[in-house]
């Protein structure tokens, strides 16, 4: 019933609309784990959140080809930015417990870089490929045991998943090839602006079912827990500081930076993105998120289409402040567990940094955080297997950060439309300029 009252308040009251579905997906879930639903019936129950996830994700790879064919991008950032995502490619997230799995991983990397590099910057479904063939041969065929599973599988999950980047780039020369074309790439022009306009029609539709969607996910997630009491104790302390410090991140590094940069009151722009960080809480994908996060910034906030169709999709693929901050953090609770004492110089260069590029090579997709993990706990030292001390709250830590990510994402977009108003207005009064010489 709350459910169908959130549909009918539809968008319009869209935040509460969302929140209350929130809601009623924790009670019913706690409702019902006293009858202890199979694991079949949980996938049944599950099932019209699984359709929300999937409708989104359709929407996603049209949504960047046709707003990103229609605009200019900047190729050189872009080229920098995939230099950046090449580096951190899955690859490198590999397990290395065994001496001499780690020397052929070692080998895989050296000379795979470069090609690596090539098919991220070329084409998604090329790394996608490459990194399987990786994989494959890179695995010994005796991996067993827990923390490799859960890392192949998370990986296979990472790999699946398309590469937004690639997409992007190919957009962003298509759409300059069109451009120099003239009068006679006016047509795909207009074909691609149109398909543009039909996306962003479909996601109004999907808007209307999000209630559900959400209401579905969430309760389907909390049933699937075996053991809520693994969030007490030492993980109950490690989680409230994730909490603790995405908040402060969200609720203070970000609105502030976006009020010293623009002057602009921060939280009516939140505001207008409360519906995308409600379907970040609940999806706990950024990639998933994005066509509503458009939408939110698009007609909530006013945002410049130009800003939003290059800053967003690169966002969701590398900038996830979230992310960097919860690894540094894993990083610490692991120490810690370990007894491991961490000095100021590994803390800064190895773990903060390789923190925060680690989280530039997750994708936006869930859990992707947790593989990059690995690079971080390689890199100051510390057992990869205790990845698996964390895996039991990293779902509902997942949501948290991705909601972080997503904020951090649009703030952005809202700085980068501050910062570049000048160019704005004059592409603005150019382009009215040659439709009057035309005409
Ligand atoms: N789920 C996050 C996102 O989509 C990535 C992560 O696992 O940290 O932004």
């Amino acid at each position: 019933l709350f459910t169908i009252t959130a549909v009918l308040l539809g968008r319009e009251h869209y935040p509460v609309s969302l929140l209350i579905p929130y809601f009623s997906g924790i009670i019913l879930a706690f409702a019902l784990r006293p009858y202890k639903m199979t694991y079949r019936q949980i996938k049944y129950f599950s099932f019209p959140g699984e359709l929300l996830m999937r409708m989104l994700q359709m929407l996603v790879l049209p949504l960047i080809v046709s707003s990103l064919v229609t605009g200019e991008g900047p190729f050189l950032v872009l080229a920098a930015v995939c230099i950046l995502q090449a580096m951190q490619h899955p690859a490198t997230a590999l397990p290395a417990s065994d001496p001499a799995l780690a020397g052929k991983i070692e080998q895989v990397q050296t000379t795979d870089a470069f090609m690596d590099l090539v098919r991220t910057i070329l084409h998604s479904s090329n790394v996608t490929a490459g990194s399987t063939a990786n994989s494959q041969a890179s695995m010994p065929e005796n991996v067993t045991g827990t923390l490799e599973n859960v890392t192949r599988t998370l990986r296979s999950l990472q790999e699946v998943l398309m590469n937004a980047l690639g997409l992007v780039v190919f957009s962003v020369c298509f759409g300059l090839v069109i451009g120099s074309m003239k009068q006679k790439g006016r047509a795909l022009q207009e074909f691609f602006s149109c398909l543009n306009e039909a996306i962003m029609r479909l996601v109004a539709i999907i808007i209307w079912y999000a209630p559900v969607g959400i209401l579905f996910l969430i309760a389907g997630k909390i049933l699937e827990m075996d053991d809520l009491a693994v969030m007490g104790g030492q993980l109950g302390m490690y989680t409230l500081t994730v909490i603790v410090g995405l908040l402060i991140h969200s609720l203070c590094v970000l609105p502030l930076l976006y009020f010293i940069v623009t002057h602009k009151n921060p939280w009516v722009f939140i505001a207008g993105l409360l519906q995308a960080l409600i379907t970040a809480l609940g999806t706990s994908s950024s990639s998933a998120t994005l066509p509503i996060t458009f939408r939110c910034l698009e007609e909530n906030n006013g945002v410049d289409r130009r800003v939003t169709r290059f800053v967003l999709p690169v966002g969701a693929t590398i900038n996830m402040d979230g992310t960097a901050l919860y690894e540094a953090l894993a990083a610490i609770f692991i120490a810690q567990v370990n007894n491991f004492e961490l000095d100021f110089g590994t803390c800064a260069a190895g773990r903060d940094i390789t923190a925060t590029a680690a989280s530039i090579g997750a994708a936006g997709i869930p859990q992707a955080g947790l593989v990059t993990m690995m690079i971080v706990l390689t890199s100051v030292g510390l057992p990869t297997e205790d990845i698996t001390l964390i895996i039991a709250v990293d779902w509902f830590l997942d949501r948290l950060r991705t909601t972080t990510n997503v904020l951090g994402d649009s703030l952005g977009a809202g700085i980068v439309e501050h910062l570049s108003r000048h160019e704005l207005d004059a592409q603005d009064s150019e382009l009215g300029n040659s439709v009057i010489e035309e005409n």
